[in-house]
């Protein structure tokens, strides 16, 4: 079965090379019916971000991207902090040691600094010089009898690495460019190399898939699996993400947490379906729009490709109103966006209104919004009485006539008290016939009447329409607001 894992080290917030890199995991895992961990590298301290991990879960959580196994879930082949599992390491280096696959290090950084001026100035790459191998047994046991800080270095055999890689092939590394990687640090904490391999194979890892970034890695990690007589899992690295100029992605656009794009009132979906298109498109198909349940049918490996993949944050809006129209289409979904409206209400207006209300905007209003955060502002008009006197509603006010916008609020006005005096009969269909009776019996252009009617309602030039957004603020507030324009 497909064991994968998004393995985060908590030095930032989850941003987007991060969460594609967790979908990529969770897609496989979902779609191969296999599990999905979550592996917290956290041990480098000196890059440690302390709510990093509390940002993680929940965005993790917030995209609908449940692990199996991790913190708090089946801990089982846990701890699965890293900084929990030092036992672990060590006991595996020393295994290393003791085969003469590893050996301890005691060059100073001064030391290490010479040599890498060294290498510098005659051009070639920087490689440990290999001192500490050759060091006695009595020298190495008095060294650490003295207590004297040591590091511990993999012995890189000789011979190219080749990776086979389920995305960029068949990549070989010759081992003059492998250096003699620190497996453990002078603190005693791993390097990434080492606790990332040890877990994987420890948490029965089948596919290792990250950023393109770690492919130069992998052959140092490809030596650790031979030198502990373990197999291989699959490797597939994910192409990088670019610019729109096609440079590598920069902090501006890829440093956005996720929580920001959440703040932004985008939706999970949205980010979802965004992130999956970064660098995985299905097989001769141009469809742009996916829901999880559709990515997980249709995510394969195969369809992952090579090139690096461009970042377009202006295709999030787009994608942000189609998974709004489709959330409208279910008693769920809508729930869901009036939620996230009355949050955005209340934080605008401070004004608790009932679901149904809610309800009620968002559907009228669907078609012409990206965000449902844009509401409040968009749309004041649902929330509060219009304010005439602001330069929208000025500007709108002038190229409406006296006259028409007089006699069509008295006539709006005097229809309107003739309903039953409950909302009953004030209905879209009946609001648009009273409309056309306007029309007919004053002879004015229907775009007139619309106008003025519009601008006593909402105040502003664009909207939905007339009836419908009439229908939805509810007679009582029309009547209201018709008298204030009347005044
Ligand atoms: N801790 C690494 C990271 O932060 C994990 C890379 C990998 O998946 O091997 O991305």
């Amino acid at each position: 079965p497909v064991r994968v894992r998004f393995a985060p080290s908590p030095s930032g917030y989850l941003h987007l090379g991060g969460l594609r890199t967790a979908l990529f995991n969770y897609l496989l895992a979902r779609k191969t019916g296999g599990k999905f961990l979550l592996r917290i590298e956290d041990t480098d301290s000196a890059r440690f971000v302390p709510d990093a991990v509390d940002d993680l879960v929940s965005v993790l959580s917030w995209a609908g991207l449940s692990f199996d196994e991790g913190p708090g879930k089946d801990e089982s082949l846990g701890p699965f902090y890293q900084s929990e599992r030092t036992k672990i390491y060590k006991d595996h280096v020393d295994k290393l040691i003791n085969d003469g696959n590893a050996y301890r290090c005691f060059c100073t950084s001064e030391r290490l600094q010479q040599i890498r001026n060294i290498a510098q100035k005659s051009g070639k790459g920087v490689a440990y010089d290999r001192h500490c191998l050759y060091l006695s047994q009595k020298e190495i046991d008095q060294k650490v009898s003295e207590g004297i800080p040591f590091t511990v270095r993999l012995k890189t055999p000789e011979g190219v690495v080749t990776v086979n890689d389920l995305v960029y092939g068949i990549v070989e590394f010759n081992d003059k460019h492998i250096d003699d990687t620190i497996l453990l640090k002078s603190d005693g904490y791993p390097t990434y190399h080492l606790a990332n391999v040890v877990d994987d194979y420890l948490m029965r890892i089948t596919h290792v898939l990250r950023g393109e970034e770690w492919l130069s890695s992998t052959p140092k990690h490809i030596i650790l699996y031979k030198l502990f007589g373990w197999d291989l899992p699959k490797f597939a690295h994910l192409p990088l993400l670019l610019n729109p100029d096609k440079t590598k992605l920069s902090k501006r656009l890829g440093d956005v947490k996720i929580k920001n794009f959440a703040e932004k009132g985008y939706l999970p979906e949205t980010l979802i379906n965004f992130v999956a298109l970064l660098g995985w498109s299905p097989d001769n198909s141009k469809k742009v729009i996916f829901s999880m349940k559709e990515l997980i049918s249709e995510f394969t490996l195969e369809d992952i490709g090579r090139s690096g993949s461009v970042v377009m944050n202006d295709k999030l809006d787009w994608l942000n109103k189609q998974h709004l129209l489709h959330k409208t289409e279910s008693k769920d979904g809508l729930k869901e966006i009036v939620n996230l409206l009355k949050a955005s209400v209340n934080e605008t207006f401070g004004e608790r209104l009932e679901d149904e209300y809610l309800s009620n905007v968002i559907m009228t209003i669907k078609d012409r919004i990206r965000n449902i955060k844009e509401i409040p502002k968009l749309c004041e008009y649902f929330f509060v009485n219009p304010n005439y006197s602001s330069q929208e509603s000025q500007s709108l006010r002038k190229i409406i006539s006296n006259e028409i916008l007089k006699s069509t609020s008295d006539l709006i006005l005097k229809k309107l008290s003739d309903l039953k005096d409950d909302e009953s009969e004030f209905q879209i269909d009946n609001i648009k016939s009273i409309i056309q009776n306007i029309i007919l019996q004053t002879g004015y252009k229907q775009r007139e009447v619309l106008m003025s009617l519009r601008y006593i309602i909402t105040g502003i030039k664009v909207g939905a329409g007339v009836a419908e957004t009439m229908k939805t603020i509810g007679k009582e507030t029309c009547l209201k607001r018709i008298n204030k324009v009347l005044e």
